[in-house]
């Protein structure tokens, strides 16, 4: 049987093109014992495969020059010779880009798809979901009444780490890049204020009169010169949750910002990074409770749907111009 994949043609110096990936047809071979043939039904990309372009050690290996690009997907199961899974169930795994794909039962979990949009585990309920609960709550640790700020606000781990927030009583304030991002996230999820960096002159300003209080939970996923006008208003005793720094991932040069630390110092200022891997050991409490929240209706989603497996390239770079309101994720 013959699939498309999708590999790596190039590494990137600065913003991926489409030109970096190429289409290929794969012969598949004979399914083994212990092995599933599964059909790709919704494709994760996320910022972090921009670095696994890099031939750069990190802490997600770097794909391989005319090997597939992998990332989670959601599949549907066509042939089983496991004893663990049968045709019709629904997984989800970390797979390559491929159309069809023949997987061990070790490399793939079910997810239960009755209720819940099968997609939500590559977003909410998966990666970017964990992300925001355990960045927010075991670095972050928001207090009622404190003032939250979220840089990359309407993407897939923004729109719940704001959310959570709310749920612990804060002010959430987030930035964001476009004016209909602003308003949704206002309308449809709750935050207090939102600021259009892209449209805003004086950022340091500006989150100045968002958190009159000043900021005592930093959420940052975008890092640079948004990141330093955020910083220039922190209180003291604040933490940082260091999740992202996606304005600075196509960099080709190490960008000079202003000497943080004098700050951090004075203001005895907790930062922190973290993978969420960090927290594999309370993955199943953090599921259940989004799982939880998502039920009762206090945490919304949203997501940006491109369809077709050949947009894969597109919605990837699309995360580097903001193309995405919550999870970026691709349809086949
Ligand atoms: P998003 O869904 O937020 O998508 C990326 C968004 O980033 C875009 O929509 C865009 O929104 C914004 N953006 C892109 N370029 C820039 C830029 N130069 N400056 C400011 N904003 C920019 O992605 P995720 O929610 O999946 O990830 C958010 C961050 O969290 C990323 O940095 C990612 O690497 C990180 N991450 C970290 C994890 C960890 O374990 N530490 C796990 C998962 C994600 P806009 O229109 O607002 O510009």
């Amino acid at each position: 049987m013959k699939t498309k994949q999708i590999v790596l043609a190039s590494r990137p110096k600065g913003l991926p093109t489409l030109k970096d990936f190429r289409f290929e047809e794969v012969d598949l071979s004979e399914i083994n014992k212990g092995e599933i043939l599964l059909k790709g039904m919704f494709y994760s990309v996320d910022p972090y495969m921009r670095g696994r372009m890099n031939d750069a050690k990190s802490y997600a290996v770097p794909f391989q020059i005319d090997q597939p690009m992998m990332g989670a997907v959601v599949a549907l199961v066509s042939e089983s010779k496991s004893e663990m899974f049968k045709t019709g169930d629904v997984v989800v795994g970390s797979l390559p880009w491929r159309e069809t794909f023949i997987a061990s039962e070790k490399d793939i979990r079910k997810i239960d798809v009755s209720t819940i949009r099968p997609s939500y585990y590559l977003g909410i309920l998966g990666m970017p979901g964990l992300t925001a609960y355990f960045g927010l709550t075991q670095i972050g640790k928001p207090k009622e009444g404190e003032t939250v700020v979220i840089s990359g606000a309407a993407g897939a781990v923004g729109v719940v780490v704001g959310q959570i927030a709310k749920i612990h009583g804060c002010r959430v304030v987030g930035i964001a890049g476009t004016d209909e991002k602003v308003k949704e996230l206002k309308d449809e999820f709750g935050f207090d204020e939102v600021i259009n960096y892209k449209t805003t002159k004086d950022m340091t300003k500006a989150i100045a009169e968002a958190c009159p209080k000043g900021v005592d939970v930093y959420f940052d996923n975008v890092g640079g010169e948004i990141s330093d006008a955020v910083i220039n208003n922190i209180n003291l005793h604040a933490r940082i949750a260091l999740c992202g720094q996606i304005s600075l991932y196509n960099a080709t040069e190490v960008p000079m910002g202003p000497r943080i630390q004098p700050m951090l110092l004075t203001r005895s200022v907790l930062m922190q990074g973290f993978i969420v891997g960090n927290y594999q050991s309370l993955f199943l409490e953090g599921s259940q409770q989004l799982a939880a929240w998502v039920k009762q209706g206090k945490l919304k989603y949203a997501e940006t749907v491109e369809h077709g497996f050949d947009k894969l390239p597109n919605a990837l770079l699309g995360l580097f111009s903001g193309d995405n309101t919550g999870k970026m994720v691709v349809e086949a």
